[in-house]
């Protein structure tokens, strides 16, 4: 669950604000075998990379010809715009969205459903919940109304389907996790959407709610 935090003491700049932040802060762009530049979320894969921040404006301007020149020292990159690179990215958001869900359903630190989400969000346990963003629209209002109202944090960028996949149960509108750790890594992946896309598309959508940025800091547990 510390992952992050292991690359965290190499420090990386952004290839679009310049800005300097430890290398788990940032995307990696990696630029593959045929010059073909692709997110790597994980850090992991082989090949020569660059940084930027999770954010479309520092993406543009790390996707300039000029800035990956010089990141990647004259080889070539094959362009590609923002909006496609993008939406490589938010798949690879939403998948690490479904795996950490799925974790901590195998963990047993989540609660399904309307009413069981309910309860654990009256008695203090929850930490985070995600909400079937095509779940029916009073619901779904009336749920997240109860996370601001307690200050937990919510995040809707999984469907139905997919919470009913993760969830093993068919269909499900909410997923709620008691786990501080996987609540933490959630917070962050939801950062990392909102800033991306959801917000920019959907204004009266708010994916993440503002509710307690406390978890965000490195207290641990
Ligand atoms: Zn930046």
């Amino acid at each position: 669950m510390k992952r992050t935090e292991e690359v965290s003491e190499r420090i990386r700049t952004c290839l679009g604000c310049r800005r300097q932040l430890p290398q788990g802060e940032f995307l990696r762009i990696l630029r593959g075998p045929d010059g073909v530049l692709v997110p790597d979320l994980k850090k992991r894969l082989p090949g020569r990379g660059g940084y930027a921040c999770f954010d479309r404006q520092c993406l543009q301007e790390a996707l300039s010809p000029t800035r990956l020149r010089r990141a990647f020292r004259g080889e070539s990159t094959e362009s590609i715009s923002v909006d496609a690179f993008v939406e490589q990215l938010l798949l690879q958001l939403k998948e690490s969205v479904k795996n950490l869900l799925g974790m901590a359903c195998k963990a047993r630190k989540a609660v399904f459903g309307k009413t069981e989400v309910r309860e654990a969000l009256e008695s203090g346990l929850l930490r985070f919940v995600a909400v079937a963003s095509d779940c029916e629209q009073s619901r779904r209002q009336e749920m997240t109304d109860r996370c601001e109202k307690r200050t937990v944090p919510y995040l809707a960028a999984l469907s139905v389907a997919d919470l009913g996949q993760i969830s093993g149960r068919g269909v499900m509108d909410f997923v709620g996790i008691i786990d501080r750790g996987f609540a933490e890594q959630m917070i962050v992946l939801g950062d990392r959407l909102r800033r991306l896309d959801l917000l920019e598309r959907r204004p009266d959508a708010l994916p993440v709610s503002t509710g307690s940025r406390k978890s965000r800091s490195r207290e641990g547990r």
